[in-house]
């Protein structure tokens, strides 16, 4: 599957939990508080989002223990190739909480396994385990008064559970700028728990979405495995359509979106032909992520003398291709290919700008379209004879969803 990616956020998550010398675990009930939580992790845990093109050597080094690189790979050789590692996961470093030492490391390989490498008399050993959670289902629903995140936020639902919901519909819905007071959602989720205690969201398995009248749907379906113990699994519609498009339908994470549409404070301009105003702009904070929309390689990374500041340009294909303006920081370089999600750049106020916005827009075929209705078709749909399984795995969720 592939996964828009929040890395920032979650690198700062990772460098808070690390000085404040916490487990972040978000405390989803009442039940679960901090001393709970501090009892089943004694260790300060390090998360490293892995980025396209890092190799497991650059990951060590995040971590601040690239000393240890050789020992692991050694240690890791006969169970598991680490050169398979995926963008969008994350690795896990344990450091004791007294003496700060680097005694554990955990990858999860898919859904099912993950690695965990334990350092016992100074000597790593690997080992693949199943992982063995309770699951338990959870269902939640809500009306979005300001925000969905501020929303879901309200009834303490775990932001990891929040963000794998945005990401089943990272390529159908703007939760930036697509939101409307009103719209209403419901979805089931795992949560996993161990030893009694909630430990974390497992998968999103059905969702609906009513977004500014039209109700949107996806469906958790796991095919099987690839070759490489992946998981060959996405979200699909009634119809069996992916809900997987070529452009992800927003380049800033929602959450540091700061134009909310009950705010009343918008001095950002939506996509306006009268005006001459082709293009979305997405208030955000300064340093805010910029993520592409899609696959591509990278046209334009610059200074432009046309008032957009630093600018960077994607071409996606012989078609589309899309400009990122007023950028503070630029991270890719002309000719560079980048993946979906990958961030690009960092939001800024450089050129024509009066404040820190992402002035985004889409091309094609020469012409500035509005980002907000271009609907791109699915990209990899069930094939019809994975359909009855497919209808038949949902029957119960497709029924809780609209009870
Ligand atoms: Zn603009």
């Amino acid at each position: 599957m592939k996964n828009p990616k929040y890395l920032v956020f979650i690198l700062i998550l990772a460098i808070v939990a690390f000085f404040a010398g916490k487990v972040l675990l978000f405390a989803n009930s009442a039940e679960n508080t901090k001393q709970e939580a501090a009892k089943i992790s004694p260790d300060n845990e390090v998360s490293i989002s892995i980025e396209s093109g890092m190799t497991f050597s650059d990951i060590t080094e995040a971590a601040g223990v690239s000393s240890s690189t050789q020992e692991l790979l050694t240690a890791t050789k006969d169970v598991y190739d680490l050169a398979k590692i995926k963008a969008g996961k994350n690795v896990l470093f344990y450091f004791d909480k007294q003496t700060n030492d680097f005694h554990k490391l955990i990858y999860q390989t898919n859904s099912e396994t993950e690695l965990i490498l334990n350092k016992t008399n100074n000597v790593w050993l690997a080992e693949l385990k199943t992982i063995d959670y309770e699951v338990r289902i959870k269902t939640v629903s809500g009306t979005i008064s300001t925000s969905f995140y501020q929303s879901a936020l309200d009834q303490n639902i775990d932001e990891r559970a929040i963000m794998g919901l945005a990401d089943v519909f990272a390529w159908t819905v703007d939760f930036g700028m697509g939101i409307k007071e009103g719209d209403t959602y419901k979805f089931i989720y795992e949560e996993r728990y161990r030893d009694g205690q909630y430990i974390m969201p497992g998968k999103i398995l059905a969702a609906v979405f009513n977004n500014d009248g039209e109700e949107k749907e996806g469906y958790y379906f796991k095919e099987g495995v690839d070759a490489d113990g992946e998981d060959l699994d996405g979200y699909y519609n009634l119809k069996g359509e992916s809900l997987q498009k070529m452009f992800l339908k927003n380049p800033v994470d929602f959450r540091y979106i700061s134009s909310g549409f009950t705010t009343g404070r918008r001095y950002v301009e939506a996509f306006n032909v009268s005006t001459g105003h082709r293009a979305i702009d997405y208030a955000a904070s300064l340093g805010t992520p910029i993520r592409a929309i899609g696959d591509g390689v990278v046209t334009y990374a610059g200074w432009s003398k046309a008032g957009y500041g630093n600018l960077t340009s994607i071409r996606h294909n012989s078609t589309y291709s899309s400009n990122y303006a007023h950028q503070s920081k630029m991270y890719v370089k002309v000719g560079q290919h980048v993946k979906q999600g990958q961030v690009i750049g960092a939001v800024g106020s450089t050129g024509f700008s009066t404040g820190p916005h992402l002035h985004f827009e889409i091309v094609q075929n020469g012409t500035k379209i509005n980002p907000l209705t271009l609907d791109m078709p699915s990209e990899k749909n069930l094939t019809e004879d994975k359909m009855p399984e497919f209808l038949d795995s949902i029957k119960d969720w497709q029924k809780q969803l609209h009870e």
